[in-house]
């Protein structure tokens, strides 16, 4: 019997490709027809068809309080009854930014995008307009977003459906972005002094999370900074998805080292949509109208995205942001002994509220190693792991959240849930 997911779907390809607004939601990393949520509470999902899903994907990534928090719905109904859009400043706009640049006090300037795609796209031609260079560096399995310089040997979807390249992006645009491999420094200084007119910026996701989960060595991003500084480069930290996820202050409080400019998007928009770029003022103000780096967006600043990102960040204190790491440290290393009493090759990480594994033995920490895991394991465990009741996100290149909803219940039930699916797939 056709469930009502399947029904949907059916209609849904029938009028866009695949059915999806987002090629990874197809689940063509994992196979099988995606199920059509009808509503979330909390750290739960139901589909049309009534099931129930503790969900670790929460919407990739923004919704650090967990889905319709009463916080996040009552200030977007206040803001809501006041107009939805007006192109012109709202203070909300301008307590957001504050808000930002407390937390995260190297960022003293920023713009408000609509989507992490804008964020870094707009980075990157600043970069290119302070430094007169049009060369960029980014890390093999990091996702940027689908500008057409970052589609090369891309994350994310794009390697989830093996389409590292994509067509469409023109030879010209696709030679002027190098690859490095994550976690090589050597690597990258070899590259940065070939880089024929040099390098505009080295961009890096400081821990890696559309490749899966990856951490950065703990001497690899001072060696970026270092670097970039040499080749008279910007670094870019994309903290689009780490941002407010792995310190209450992003990277550079985690790893203390200081980026030009840093993007951000997902949780500043707590599930409406809303990015920024961020960084120096000196840099920042080159952008129009202060300067002449043009970049502009009708919606922008949006009134309700501003309000949803205002009232997560406003409950997503130091305190908070501690007791959800604690949490997620609890469901990984739950999760790391579960696999080894059943002798899976398995291994788990994560930072703050987010999180990944592998299966694979030994540590990952490039996007060739999470290649090398054990992807077919993968795909059984994805659905094993649906059956009962877990969303995990449907390809073994992206990371794992973790939200405030999620108490000791919920992890509790994840971890009895998981490890009967490991046993599903071992035995
Ligand atoms: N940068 C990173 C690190 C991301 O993870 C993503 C999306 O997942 C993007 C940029 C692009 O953001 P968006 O999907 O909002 O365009």
């Amino acid at each position: 019997m056709s469930t009502r997911s399947a029904q949907i779907m059916r209609r849904a390809r029938a009028v866009t490709p695949g059915g999806v607004s987002s090629p990874v939601r197809a689940f063509g990393g994992v196979g099988g027809d995606p199920f059509v949520v009808e509503r979330g509470e909390g750290a739960r999902i139901w589909d049309v068809d009534g099931r129930e899903y503790i969900d670790y994907v929460l919407s990739w990534g923004p919704l650090a309080l967990g889905h319709a928090a009463p916080a996040v719905l009552d200030a977007v109904a206040a803001a809501m009854a006041r107009g939805t859009s007006f192109g012109i400043p709202c203070e909300s706009e301008t307590e957001l930014a504050e808000l930002i640049v407390r937390r995260m006090p190297h960022v003293e300037m920023l713009r408000f995008v609509s989507s992490g795609t804008e964020a870094t796209m707009s980075a990157i031609r600043l970069a290119r307009a302070a430094t007169g260079r049009d060369a960029i560096l980014k890390f093999d399995g990091c996702y940027h977003g689908h500008a057409d310089s970052f589609l090369v040997r891309a994350g994310s979807g794009v390697a989830t459906l093996g389409l590292p390249n994509s067509p469409g992006v023109p030879d010209q645009v696709a030679c002027l972005t190098l690859v490095a491999p994550f976690n090589d420094a050597d690597a990258v200084c070899r590259m940065a002094r070939s880089a024929a007119g040099g390098l505009a910026a080295i961009i890096v996701e400081p821990v890696v999370g559309n490749a899966g989960f990856i951490p950065p060595d703990p001497a690899f991003l001072p060696a970026l900074r270092q670097i970039a500084d040499e080749a008279g480069a910007l670094l870019i930290f994309d903290e689009v998805m780490t941002g407010f996820r792995i310190a209450p202050g992003g990277a550079r409080e985690r790893f203390g080292v200081t980026p030009d400019l840093t993007t951000l998007g997902k949780v500043i928009g707590g599930g409406l949509p809303a990015a920024a770029y961020g960084g120096r003022r000196d840099l920042m103000e080159m952008m129009a109208p202060t300067g002449a780096v043009y970049q502009a967006d009708t919606l922008s600043g949006n009134p309700l995205a501003m309000a949803a990102g205002l009232a997560t960040l406003r409950a997503l204190t130091p305190e908070l942001h501690a007791r959800i790491a604690g949490r997620t440290t609890r469901l990984v290393t739950g999760l790391r002994a579960a696999a080894a009493r059943r002798g899976v090759p398995f291994s788990a990480e994560s930072a703050g509220s987010m999180w990944g594994f592998f299966f694979r033995a030994e540590p990952v920490r490039t996007f060739t190693d999470a290649r090398a895991s054990d992807v077919a394991l993968f795909r059984r465990f994805f659905h094993e792991a649906l059956a009962r009741g877990v969303y995990l996100a449907p390809s073994p290149f992206e990371s794992a959240f973790m939200s405030a909803a999620h108490g000791d219940a919920e992890i509790g039930a994840t971890l009895d849930r998981l490890d009967d699916a490991l046993g599903a797939v071992v035995s």
